[in-house]
């Protein structure tokens, strides 16, 4: 027998990952079974995506790039952060990596020592708590409640903060529970964290998947002083269904991106070339047409979820203003949200996620990334689990 080291025992598979891929092989052995569990959007690639890959393959693009991306890449993720957000960064302030997740992950290796503290507002996406154990550091979460729209109250980050905080983490668009905030949340957070040099990781993966016309801010946006105290992450995941090709991206401080590429150099090298080409196309490429046209899917299914669950008594859906997951209470149904999914998938074949590894043991996660049949198909099967408990 090996003994598996100190350091990976101390974390927890994705729930996300390994309740979904049970779930479709579930499905692929043919049980009649309902996936509202996904966390990536349900429409392909584009087409232009697509073709983009195949002509960097027949060009031979099929070498190592440089560690950090390659530079027509950065180029287009420079001029988006321009154009869409308002941040002007030089292309050493940019790292490419393998999926935002990744340049999640080597963000807080780079920043982190032993000892450090790092905010996370609950209800939390479940792999920030695990990146910031394999980093040595400590999450110190910031508690928020459905009443309050899931944000986070001032008084409780200040109170969160000690000397050993290295940074907060700002999800906007949230996962899970789809919490949005304004301008006027954003600069009350900055205010603190200038006052405290506190650095922000603003998670922005979710930017593009935003309801009744709500506009995108980053935080990074606010002001040069904040922008010098926040790396931006985001990626070609959510926005462009490109979750299989897995490309992400950081921008921020200089020194930081260089130890986060210095640190990618040792691990992946660089980011599969071929999903470079494909990402960079994506970016380059005017898709805000279908990229409407999704949106206003996920909205309407999203109008739909809210009206199947406005009368029930037991399961109580928080409205989501981005993202593409219903947070629902079910704190009523008397069971913990682990065996609450257990039960949802053993008795009506429905695969949602449990609240538990997302900070929440009250409640489930309900992902509208799927078709409206299917939704609707769910929709009625949970109904009927929760009335009979
Ligand atoms: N942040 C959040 C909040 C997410 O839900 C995800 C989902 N995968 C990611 C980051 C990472 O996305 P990816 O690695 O596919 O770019
Ligand atoms: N982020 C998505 C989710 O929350 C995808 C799975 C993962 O990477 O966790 O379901």
């Amino acid at each position: 027998m090996f003994k598996i080291s100190a350091k990976i025992q101390k974390i927890n598979p994705s729930e996300t990952l390994s309740i979904t891929s049970r779930a479709k092989a579930m499905l692929k052995a043919g049980e009649d079974v309902v996936i509202l569990a996904a966390g990536e959007p349900d429409y392909d690639t584009f087409d232009v995506v697509k073709d983009a890959a195949i002509k960097a393959i027949k060009d031979g693009f099929t070498k190592y790039t440089p560690s950090g991306g390659t530079v027509s890449l950065k180029e287009a993720i420079r001029r988006k952060l321009k154009n869409e957000n308002g941040l002007d960064y030089s292309l050493d302030e940019i790292a490419v990596s393998c999926g935002a997740k990744h340049s999640l992950y080597n963000i807080f290796q780079v920043i982190c020592n032993p000892g450090d503290e790092v905010i996370v507002i609950t209800p939390y996406w479940l792999s920030y708590p695990e990146m910031i154990t394999l980093a040595g550091a400590k999450t110190v979460f910031v508690k928020t409640t459905f009443k309050d729209g899931f944000k986070a109250k001032i008084k409780d980050i200040e109170s969160a903060i000690t000397k050993k905080t290295k940074a907060i983490i700002i999800n906007s668009p949230s996962n899970p529970a789809g919490v949005v905030y304004d301008r006027e949340d954003l600069e009350k957070i900055a205010k603190i964290c200038l006052k405290k040099n506190i650095l922000i990781v603003s998670d922005e993966i979710y930017e593009k998947v935003l309801f009744d016309g709500k506009k995108h801010i980053s935080i990074a946006s606010l002001s040069d002083d904040i922008k010098r105290l926040t790396i931006v992450v985001n990626g070609v995941s959510k926005s462009y269904s490109m979750t299989g090709w897995r490309i992400g991206y950081a921008a921020g401080d200089k020194d930081i991106i260089k130890a986060v590429v210095t640190l990618q150099s040792h691990s992946t090298s660089n980011p599969c070339s071929i999903s470079q080409a494909a990402a960079e196309c994506a970016m380059n490429r005017d898709l805000s047409g279908e990229m409407k046209k999704n949106r206003l899917e996920f909205q309407r299914r999203r109008d739909f979820i809210i009206k199947e669950l406005s009368g029930e008594k037991k399961i109580k859906a928080f409205n989501p203003a981005g993202a593409f997951y219903v947070f629902c209470d079910i704190s009523k149904c008397g069971l913990d949200s682990m065996t609450f999914a257990q039960k949802l998938l053993d008795e009506k074949k429905v695969a949602v996620i449990p609240g538990f590894p997302f900070g929440e043991d009250g409640f489930i996660r309900l992902s509208f990334a799927t078709d409206l049949d299917t939704i609707a198909k769910g929709m009625k099967r949970i109904k009927e689990l929760v009335n009979s408990l």
